[in-house]
């Protein structure tokens, strides 16, 4: 099994940051233990949004994983857990190395080289492939955003190592409501920097489409100006009509662009009612001979891992599970950003 779609901030369980924590001395509002993993734990009667999702839980992880020794112990916990929980084989680890540097008293430099080495351990000790997307942010400044950029080149992998592929890709995430796909001055800034990271060897997924705050307009939007090799969850694709519908459909087929598909965080956030409306989206998309891959986003959060997320889809499948969950895991392999 290949995870190309896990967050650092939401796979690493609540045991773990606990302990950083506590070992950390970090001052909180938790009194105890039950109380954090309550907190961490995203139930779908109380998440309003993906927002509220987003603004309701990142901010506590990565505040606990903001040093290099939490992110490197966050980094390989995350492959372990993912293995032992779905034997996975490989795994792409993103997360946004701006947003743990503790107000500036720790360097980007030290967190990435930090998550690498917390992924060549874990590379090591379970033969688990992995790389790391570094994620830039909707919410930061487009100065920051280029520091990522500029870090991730930096760091690009060289080849594999036992496995362990360094920064092998970038990312763009955080809210979707302030629609920024929209502004035509972020969005070539944004086209600006990818293109440097994709000429320096880096592949490129973006998050849109996850909710109806860019919709099918945004993805239009980012296909055009991006060419991205892979586009996070692009759910609202099901709501494109007309025009829009048409040439979105041609493009992700003609150039090939995989949608990162994750059914537990898009039913916990309310895009999508039911997992039926997953099912019947994985065999449209399958009529159309648009690649797909499944994965869990943030595993720890939802409670849930890669395997199972193979079985709720499956359910929904009936008869072409296997035949469609095979595909699945195909176009997997064919979009993966590893270099071996
Ligand atoms: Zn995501």
């Amino acid at each position: 099994m290949h995870e190309q779609h896990i967050h650092l901030g939401g796979a690493v369980p609540s045991s773990v940051l606990w302990e950083i924590l506590c070992d950390n001395g970090l001052k909180t509002e938790f009194i105890d233990f039950a109380t954090f993993h309550s907190s961490l734990t995203a139930r779908h009667d109380e998440v309003k949004s993906l927002d509220d999702f987003l603004g309701r839980y990142f901010q506590v992880t990565e505040e606990i994983q903001s040093s290099p020794s939490a992110a490197s112990v966050s980094a390989y916990q995350v492959v372990a857990k993912a293995y032992r929980r779905a034997e996975i084989q490989e795994l792409e680890l993103r997360f946004n190395p701006h947003k743990r540097v503790r107000h500036g008293l720790h360097t980007m430099d030290a967190i990435i080289l930090a998550v690498m080495q917390g992924l060549e351990r874990a590379s090591l000790h379970y033969g688990v492939a992995t790389g790391i997307i570094l994620s830039l942010g909707r919410d930061l400044s487009l100065e920051s955003n280029w520091q990522i950029i500029d870090a991730a080149i930096k760091w690009r992998s060289r080849g594999a190592l036992n496995g362990a592929n360094g920064v092998v890709g970038i990312d763009m995430a955080g809210p979707e409501s302030r629609a920024l796909e929209m502004s035509k001055p972020w969005m070539s800034e944004v086209a600006v920097m990818m293109e440097k990271a994709r000429q320096a060897g880096l592949k490129i997924t973006y998050h849109v489409g996850e909710s109806e705050a860019t919709g099918p307009e945004g993805m239009l939007r980012v296909i055009e100006a991006i060419h991205p090799d892979r586009i996070g969850h692009g759910i609202e694709l099901r709501n494109a009509k007309g025009k829009t519908k048409e040439a979105l459909v041609s493009l992700l087929r003609e150039d090939s662009i995989c949608l990162e598909l994750c059914p537990t965080v898009n039913l916990v956030t309310r895009v999508i009612p039911d997992y039926a409306c997953m099912g019947r989206f994985v065999r449209e998309l399958a009529k159309e001979q648009i690649p797909f891959c499944i994965n869990t986003d943030n595993p720890y959060l939802i409670h849930t891992n890669l395997k199972r997320e193979y079985e709720i889809v499956g359910a929904q499948l009936g008869n072409d599970a296997a035949s469609l969950l095979d595909l699945g895991m195909k176009y997997a392999v064919e979009h993966r950003f590893l270099n071996d």
